[in-house]
C-alpha cells in the first residue's frame, strides 16, 4: 500500500449502498470498508439518526469511519468526535415554527377527508413530518388513504398551499411513503454534509438513489462531488475495488 491518498474522500450513502434497506451491513462489507480506509479517507452520510445508522453499521460506527454524517450531516462526527449539530428548532426559531405548525393544524382541521386519526405533525430534529390522516392510523387505513390521495391529491394540494404561504421560510417539501410529507429547510439534503469537507479536492460520492427526486440526487449532482451510482452493496464493493484498490475482484 502506498498510504492514504491526500485530499481524497470516499463518501457513502447507507441504505442500499452499504447495506440492504434498513438492514445491517454484511460482515464482508464492514471488513471491506476497513480495508478501503487504508488507502483513502472514508465517510458515510445517511438520512437516519445516529441510532439507526449504528444499528446498520455497528455500534462503533463513529470510530470505524473518518466521517459519519447522520441526518444528512445535521449531526456530524469526525474521527469519533462530534464536530457539529443543527436542528429545525434552532434554525427557524420558536416563532416561525409556531406560525407554521398553527397554520398546518388549522388546514388539517378544515380538511374534509373520510377518516382522521392522531399525530398529524411529528416533530423531528431536522424536519416536520405532516400527515393529513394522522400517523397513528392502522395499515388498512394507510392503504385506503393512499388510494384516496391518488384520486383527490390531498397531499400535493396541501404542499402547494404551504409552499406559497411560507415562501419566505425557504422550505423544501417532499412527499414520500403513503400518508405524509416531510418539511425541512432548503439545502438540508445530503449536500448539507459537504460544508465539513472543504479540505478535500476530490469527493467521491456513492449512492443508489441518484435520479431526480431520489435522496442522493442533490449530492450526486453537486459540482463538489464526483458521483457514482450503485445498484446494490455488492455493486458498491465492486466499483470501489476497481477505483481505489485497482482490483476487479473485491476478494483478491
Ligand atoms: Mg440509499
Amino acid at each position: 500500500m502506498a498510504g492514504i491518498k491526500p485530499g481524497v474522500i470516499a463518501l457513502f450513502d447507507v441504505d442500499d449502498t452499504l447495506s440492504a434497506p434498513r438492514k445491517a451491513a454484511t460482515p464482508r462489507m464492514l471488513e471491506f470498508m476497513q480495508k478501503l480506509r487504508k488507502v483513502v479517507i472514508v465517510g458515510v452520510v445517511g438520512g437516519s439518526d445516529l441510532v439507526k445508522i449504528s444499528e446498520q453499521l455497528g455500534n462503533t460506527v463513529i470510530t470505524d469511519y473518518d466521517y459519519v454524517f447522520s441526518e444528512n450531516g445535521l449531526v456530524a462526527h469526525k474521527g469519533g468526535k462530534l464536530i457539529g449539530t443543527q436542528s429545525l428548532k434552532s434554525f427557524l426559531g420558536e416563532e416561525k415554527l409556531k406560525e407554521f405548525i398553527n397554520f398546518t393544524l388549522h388546514y388539517i382541521a378544515d380538511l374534509d377527508i373520510p377518516i382522521k386519526r392522531g399525530t398529524f405533525i411529528e416533530f423531528r430534529n431536522g424536519m416536520l413530518n405532516v400527515s393529513p390522516i394522522g400517523r397513528n392510523c392502522s395499515q388498512e387505513e394507510r392503504d385506503e388513504f393512499e388510494k384516496y390521495d391518488k384520486i383527490h391529491h390531498i397531499r400535493p394540494k396541501m404542499v402547494s398551499v404551504l409552499r406559497e404561504k411560507f415562501a419566505h421560510l425557504n422550505l423544501s417539501f417532499s412527499i414520500g411513503g403513503q400518508i405524509s410529507f416531510d418539511v425541512f429547510p432548503r439545502g438540508w439534503d445530503k449536500t448539507y454534509c459537504l460544508r465539513y469537507l472543504d479540505d478535500f479536492q476530490e469527493i467521491h460520492f456513492f449512492g443508489d438513489k441518484t435520479y431526480k427526486g431520489g435522496n442522493d440526487y442533490e449530492i450526486y449532482e453537486s459540482e463538489r462531488t464526483v458521483g457514482h451510482t450503485v445498484t446494490s452493496p455488492e455493486d458498491t464493493l465492486k466499483q470501489c475495488s476497481s477505483l481505489f484498490l485497482g482490483k476487479e475482484d473485491a476478494d483478491s
